[in-house]
């Protein structure tokens, strides 16, 4: 297998707090021998198991970005036990840019596992990802927003499980994660995984991972800011890894499984006639489009085709044919 053309400038197994960059080879006009900069924080101290904890995969979802690198200030050798790796703008470019695809390559950091070491400069952080970190790690967390065209409350995502063992690592995960909603996905993943996400990379490495979406629409939402830096703590003191941590009482999640998404047809713009946490019905109207290039011309009507509740909706008034406008979801008691 081709080597890594990665150069990573901390030591993932020495003692201590390290932080620097791993170097993506980039050679362009303006920098022949050049490379992109992907910061990484380590912190490792005795025996004890690996969390990967990555954000900015997509470089438009911010919560996620800011936790970690507060995380990765505050926390020192000492408070830990075992190592804990942060990539909190994983797709640097991307991140910088503010978009969820990388300006260098147009590449989706999490549409390009397992990568490519031969490849552009995504599909390289993507190989670097599944083959030198994932191996190295016990636990996973990817923490993702709706980006600038979504909006999410904080959401917990993960599997089912595939043996006894993970499904209660998972479900340890959730309780402590203690997200307002926890969407569990039905089918997929385990080592025969063929998803180019990184659950697929951690699942394909054995490596136990849960997903967060954390608000969206391009912005901050301090509450769910809260949501998540108070979440990672408590993980990372549920598996054991931040013994000093005294986490508050748990307010409990609500599980879903996504059923659907609701698309527009018409490209106008979108009066959203439901929030996140509504009811709807199969054939209700759930949003308006408006032609404002032809007023005398009705709102188009968007009916949902299922009975759910609104777990997702789209942040941008423009709307086009194939966009999703909103995502419905059933709670799994249901
Ligand atoms: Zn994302």
């Amino acid at each position: 297998m081709t080597q890594s053309p990665v150069v990573a400038e901390v030591d993932f197994h020495a003692p201590g707090k390290h932080t620097g960059f791993l170097r993506i080879p980039h050679s362009v006009d303006r920098s022949a021998y050049g490379w992109i900069g992907v910061p990484v924080v380590v912190l490792n101290n005795g025996t004890g198991p690996t969390a990967l904890l990555m954000a900015g995969n997509h470089g438009d979802e911010y919560e996620g970005q800011i936790a970690l690198g507060r995380l990765a200030r505050e926390l020192t050798p000492g408070d830990i036990r075992g190592r804990i790796i942060i990539l909190s703008t994983a797709n640097v470019a991307a991140a910088q840019a503010g978009r969820r695809v990388s300006p260098l390559d147009a590449g989706n950091l999490n549409r390009s596992f397992p990568g490519d070491p031969r490849g552009t400069p995504t599909r390289i952080i993507a190989h670097y990802i599944e083959e030198t970190l994932m191996p190295l790690a016990d636990y996973a967390i990817d923490l993702h927003s709706g980006g600038q065209s979504l909006f999410y409350p904080a959401t917990l995502l993960r599997g089912s499980g595939h043996n006894d063992r993970e499904r209660a690592s998972l479900k340890a995960m959730q309780d402590a994660f203690d997200l307002p909603y926890t969407w569990v996905f039905t089918s997929g993943g385990g080592p025969g995984s063929t998803a180019p996400t990184a659950m697929g990379a951690a699942n394909r490495k054995g490596v136990v991972s849960v997903m967060a979406e954390l608000g969206g629409g391009g912005a901050v939402t301090p509450e769910i800011l809260h949501l998540c830096e108070r979440g990672l703590r408590r993980v990372l003191h549920a598996l054991d890894m931040l013994p000093g941590h005294a986490p508050d009482t748990a307010r409990g999640s609500r599980e879903v499984n996504a059923i659907g998404l609701i698309h527009a047809y018409e490209t106008g713009v979108l009066e959203l006639l439901k929030e996140i946490g509504d009811d709807v019905t199969r054939d209700e109207v759930v949003a308006l489009i408006h032609h404002p290039d032809t007023p005398w011309t009705p709102a188009t009507r968007l009916r949902s085709p299922s009975t759910g509740m609104v777990l997702c909706k789209r942040a941008m008034a423009q709307v086009a044919r194939g966009d999703a406008v909103f995502q419905i979801a059933r709670d799994v008691s249901a």
